[in-house]
């Protein structure tokens, strides 16, 4: 059967990875893509993937593509998203790839259009997770996770039932600047925190791996995933990023998913789910590892962990602001308009000072992410 899929984010890195697993098999078909700036990769995944319909970012470059390619149908802006995302017949699968809370529209349109769903957008569980779920279940569509240690988790709960689980752990690398001291992270640049140590990812998800704002969002995203509390969502540092998660049932027997870490194998678990098909990738070997290393988590060293542990247990509109106030908080660092620790220091502002509103509905929450945003995008940094 001819999987269609529907690729949001495709110049993006996860979003090149699903191109470059697709690439060459058969049974799948791009029906459509977008993306935001890269107009030169957008050209070529165009010519060579064929799909019917292209979101793009800004109008011109819409008007300048459909002169190159008149056969294909082009959108702009956040109503081409959801047109690319929803285009077409009632199935398929969107899969997410786009970064920040701009992917949580068109994930809703596509679920109420009974669409399968391949999300490696975090930022849309954290933002709208109490939303989303019921949406899911309700309209009887699958959500696969493509974030490696969900996929490891996914994985691992093929080995016992939900009720019966006891513990999820998170493994986090530690990120850019895991051997610094707080005081030493005072003057690092934008460059050192793009050098993450095991993972090639864009340049948003390398910064939050560096604040460990990354596990935050991640935990949050369990927690609505899997249904489990935050009380038995645990994080552990662990170096070489070989252990993706672990799963404690509650006979105390532990499942974990290894492998490289590669985010082609999490995407190709997705994409071929519920088959396993052969790649050519490198073999896990662990004697070649032959140590692998695990440490308590230090709160202390990483606070926004902590605080998204805190906004996640508030609910509400607690876990978008907290999202909302780190994307506009990255945005002005990868700027170089604030310094790296800047980033902590907003993010615990912005969730101090709002007032929690529970149960929101889709609407509060993204007039939320709207209104976090542009106070702190708009407000004067000085350096
Ligand atoms: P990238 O920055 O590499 O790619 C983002 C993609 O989204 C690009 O195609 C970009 O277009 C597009 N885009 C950016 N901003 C917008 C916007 N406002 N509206 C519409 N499209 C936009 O990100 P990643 O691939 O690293 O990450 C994508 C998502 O996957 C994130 O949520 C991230 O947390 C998650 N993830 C990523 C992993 C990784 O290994 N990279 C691992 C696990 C999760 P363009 O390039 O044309 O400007
Ligand atoms: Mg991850």
């Amino acid at each position: 059967m001819m999987k269609k899929i529907y690729l949001l984010g495709a110049t993006g890195s996860i979003g090149r990875q699903v191109l470059e697993i697709i690439r060459g098999r058969p049974g799948f078909k791009v029906e459509s893509i977008s993306f935001n700036k890269n107009l030169k990769l957008g050209r070529e995944i165009i010519a060579e993937f064929k799909p019917e319909y292209v979101a793009v970012g800004e109008y011109a470059d819409m008007v300048a593509l459909k002169g190159e390619f008149p056969r294909v149908k082009f959108g702009f802006g956040e109503e081409g998203l959801l047109e690319a995302a929803t285009h077409g017949g009632d199935d398929g699968y969107l899969v997410n790839a786009v970064v920040g809370s701009a992917g949580l529209r068109p994930t809703v349109a596509a679920i109420k259009k009974r669409r399968n769903i391949l999300l490696a957008n975090k930022e849309t569980l954290v933002v709208a997770g109490e939303i989303i779920m019921p949406m899911v279940r309700e309209a009887g569509v699958t959500l696969l996770p493509i974030d490696s240690e969900h996929s490891g988790v996914f994985q691992c709960l093929k080995s016992g039932k939900r009720e019966e689980i006891s513990r999820i752990i998170l493994t986090a690398s530690g990120g850019a600047f895991r051997s610094l001291t707080r005081a030493e992270l005072k003057d690092v640049g934008v460059e050192d925190a793009l050098r993450h140590p095991n993972w090639r990812m864009g340049a948003k998800i390398t910064v939050d791996s560096a604040t460990m704002a990354n596990k935050g969002l991640e935990i949050i995203e369990a927690h609505h995933l899997f249904g489990v509390e935050y009380d038995r969502i645990e994080t552990l540092l662990h170096p070489e990023s070989a252990v993706h998660s672990l799963v404690e049932f509650r006979d105390r027997s532990v499942i974990a998913q290894l492998s490289l870490p590669d985010m082609r194998i999490p995407i190709q678990y997705a994409l071929f789910y519920p088959e396993r098909v052969e790649n050519e990738y490198p073999e896990l070997r662990l004697e070649d590892l032959n140590k692998l290393h695990f440490y308590k988590m230090d709160y202390n060293r990483y606070p926004l962990l902590d605080l998204a542990y805190e906004a996640g247990k508030a609910g509400g509109i607690m876990p978008a602001v907290y999202n909302a106030a780190n994307e506009a908080a990255v945005e002005l660092f990868l700027n170089g308009r604030i310094a790296f620790l800047d980033i902590e220091t907003i993010v615990e502002k912005a969730v101090a000072d709002e007032r929690n509103v529970e149960n929101p509905t889709l609407d509060t929450v993204l007039r939320v992410d709207r209104e976090v945003k542009s106070k702190i995008l708009n407000q004067r940094w000085v350096k």
